[in-house]
């Protein structure tokens, strides 16, 4: 089954000044997936987002929601936080909820289911100015999530929170996942985009360097760590190999990426057969931080 284009982005680019924050940008991005745009700081994850948003105007390219142009009915469709939404100190979660209905043009109907997903529902009474960081994160999501839209975009929604808030904002992520919503998700966190993320694409000074599924970059080949006494035939061997690929040498340490289907048992084997005996041989995984790494670094 083909998924449904739920965003499409072609060519788009936006300049300040002499700065190329978006640079021919194309992106797609199908409905159910949980679609991280990860890059380092001012890569133009920000930027894109505000485009597709509709509040910043592009120099050139298109983008498109469900096929069609940007328009206010559309954007009831897609929750979004940007930026953390000014909450009323003194109010509760309901109350402000309320407001944010109302300015939505939404009834008051959802405001507990929202409450109870993102866990707040007992502390709703409270005023806002008594949650923590995490808590008020997660308010923000949940007033995201008022009006049921189809699509939500978060934006570093992990920035300044510990470690207990940050599990709590990825389980809550992966929750609202499997309600079926669509969930665009800028980050420069590998670990996050890692953890919660079924696709990605890597950004860089505001071009696209790499797009793919999660799954299938962390799962592509393998890398190895080698040592030999030899460390001259060792490389003579793996320069002769059709499978295996230096990426890396530091002093006497390889690291060598196999092609997909090949295991470290088979790399020791094809060393013996060539008159080379290792005295070091460890598997890396190959995750998408390397993946990363290795991107930014061409
Ligand atoms: P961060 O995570 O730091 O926000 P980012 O990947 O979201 O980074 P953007 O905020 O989109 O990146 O910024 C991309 C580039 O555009 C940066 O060089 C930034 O300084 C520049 N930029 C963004 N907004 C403006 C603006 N309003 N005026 C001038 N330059 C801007």
């Amino acid at each position: 089954m083909v998924s449904e284009t739920i965003l499409s982005v072609q060519a788009l680019s936006k300049n300040f000044g002499k700065i190329k924050a978006v640079d021919k940008l194309s992106l797609e991005i199908k409905r159910g997936q949980v679609f991280g745009i990860l890059g380092p700081n001012g890569s133009g994850k920000t930027t894109t987002l505000g485009i597709v948003l509709g509040l910043i105007k592009p120099q050139s390219g298109d983008f498109k929601w469900f096929g069609k142009p940007i328009s206010s009915t559309l954007l009831r469709n897609i929750g979004s936080i940007l930026e953390t939404p000014l909450f009323y100190p003194y109010l509760s979660a309901t109350d402000n909820l309320k407001i944010i209905a109302d300015i939505k043009q939404v009834d008051y109907q959802g405001i507990d289911e929202k409450l109870k997903l993102v866990g707040l529902y007992d502390r709703r009474n409270h005023a806002f100015k008594t949650y923590s960081l995490g808590m008020k994160q997660r308010l923000a999501i949940a007033a995201a999530l008022l009006g049921n839209p189809e699509v939500l975009i978060l934006d570093e929604p992990t920035n300044g929170l510990d470690p207990q808030g940050i599990a709590e904002i990825r389980d809550l992520i992966k929750a609202i996942a499997l309600q079926g919503k669509t969930i665009i998700l800028a980050s420069h966190l590998l670990d996050e985009v890692q953890k919660v993320c079924t696709d990605v694409a890597v950004l860089q000074n505001g071009q696209c360097l790499f797009t793919g599924k999660v799954e299938t970059i962390t799962s592509q080949g393998l890398a190895v760590e080698a040592m030999a006494e030899h460390d001259e035939l060792l490389k003579q061997a793996i320069e002769s190999c059709a499978w295996a690929k230096i990426i890396d040498q530091q002093q006497k340490v390889f690291h060598i990426q196999l092609d997909s289907g090949h295991l470290a048992s088979d790399l020791n084997r094809y060393l013996l057969e060539h008159e080379v005996a290792l005295s070091h041989l460890t598997t890396i995984k190959k995750t998408l931080e390397r993946h990363f790494l290795e991107l930014l670094k061409n």
